[in-house]
């Protein structure tokens, strides 16, 4: 991971707790989890240190299983076996890829768990960070198909029908962390807590004057802790993709981490950023890359047919454009809300 991820990834959106009304006391933990990102968990009241403890070491145990940059995960065990055999999997690693293949069904293809080949020849975010020959893409496209992901949920394994496939649940995977520390915080007497996950929060509980929380929007443009907006939402998940979140930039172009998996190629539609409000940390996740990936008209009409889900897109020309049930308000108007 490079420091410009680690800057940036911690905050494209921010909980404003000098804005909001939070007189009750309140702790909070950062620590480097899931591949560097910057994780920090805020509990109000009783906020002890081994409820800290259990949740990043619920965490460690979730990346674990799924980097593809540890050879023991799971993940890693099902990519070298790939064209050979099936994998026997933990609970965790098959609730992720069963809902990542769900999301690639529903999105017709624009998300792919399978996307791992495409990931690795551009190596975004690392050293060798390159544009890729035309023979290369060529060559792992038809490697890139969430259709031949094999899943057996009686034995709980996954197969990858041929060799050089490769998951990568980059995409999904901080959205189950994020809803499993929350599940871990409800055992607890904590009621009120912030999850955020490199940018992918998860606030529980209801401020003790009921009023809304206040989450800023990052500017795409700008620098750290600047944002563009207010967000005001309940008891809610955020999620964001974006194109300044991790990249590389050859001559005047810059190289995104987000692919097409039709063309191996950086998605170019327009878009900054797109951002998923919903109840479930893991359907955002992979919402907000599926709606990235498919595009403004096509991706704001999967987010119109799914219940309690709502979204905000940002592009490159400086427009907003928001779904009905959004509680955003602009607050730096060389941005302009078109709807
Ligand atoms: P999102 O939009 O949620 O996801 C983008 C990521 O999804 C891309 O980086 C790529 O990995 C994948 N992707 C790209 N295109 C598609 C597509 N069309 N469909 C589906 N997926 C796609 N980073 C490191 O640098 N080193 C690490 O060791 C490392 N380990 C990690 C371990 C875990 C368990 C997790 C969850 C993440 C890890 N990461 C690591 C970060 C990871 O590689 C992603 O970059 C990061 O999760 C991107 O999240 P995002 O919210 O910024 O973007
Ligand atoms: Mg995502």
């Amino acid at each position: 991971m490079t420091i410009n991820k680690l800057k940036i990834s911690c905050i494209q959106l921010i909980v404003l707790l000098s804005l909001s009304v939070c007189s009750q006391p309140q702790s909070s933990r950062t620590e480097f989890v899931l591949g560097g990102t910057v994780c920090t968990i805020t509990l109000f009241e009783q906020g002890k240190d081994s409820v800290y403890r259990d949740i990043f070491s619920r965490l460690r145990e979730i990346e674990n299983l799924m980097s593809v940059n540890i050879p023991s995960s799971d993940v890693s065990r099902i990519n070298a076996t790939a064209g050979v055999k099936p994998v026997q999997v933990h609970d965790d690693v098959f609730i992720v890829i069963e809902r990542a293949v769900y999301y690639a069904q529903l999105s017709g293809g624009a998300f792919d768990p399978s996307v791992g080949p495409l990931v690795s020849l551009w190596g975004i975010g690392s050293n060798n960070a390159k544009v890729p020959s035309p023979a290369e893409i060529d060559k792992v496209l038809p490697l890139i198909n969430w259709q031949d992901i094999e899943l057996d949920p009686q034995t709980k394994s996954v197969y990858l029908k041929n060799k050089g496939m490769a998951l990568d649940l980059g995409a999904i995977a901080k959205g189950y962390a994020a809803d499993e520390t929350a599940a871990m915080i409800k055992k607890t007497t904590v009621e009120r807590a912030i999850i955020d996950l490199g940018g992918n929060i998860l606030i529980l509980g209801e401020k003790k004057d009921k009023s809304l929380w206040k989450v800023g929007v990052q500017d795409p443009y700008g620098s750290r802790g600047s944002y563009i907006g207010i967000l005001q939402i309940t008891e809610k998940t955020v999620v964001t993709s974006g194109v300044y979140e991790r990249f590389f930039e050859e001559g005047e172009t810059r190289y995104h981490h987000i692919f097409s998996p039709s063309n191996g190629f950086p998605v170019n539609n327009g878009f900054l950023s797109v951002i998923i409000i919903t109840n479930n940390s893991m359907n955002a996740d992979a919402l907000s890359t599926a709606v990235f990936v498919l595009g403004y008209e096509k991706g704001r009409k999967l987010v119109e047919l799914l219940p309690e889900t709502e979204a905000i897109f940002i592009f490159e020309d400086r427009s907003i454009r928001k779904t009905a049930g959004t509680d955003f308000t602009l607050t730096d108007n060389s941005f302009r809300l078109v709807d």
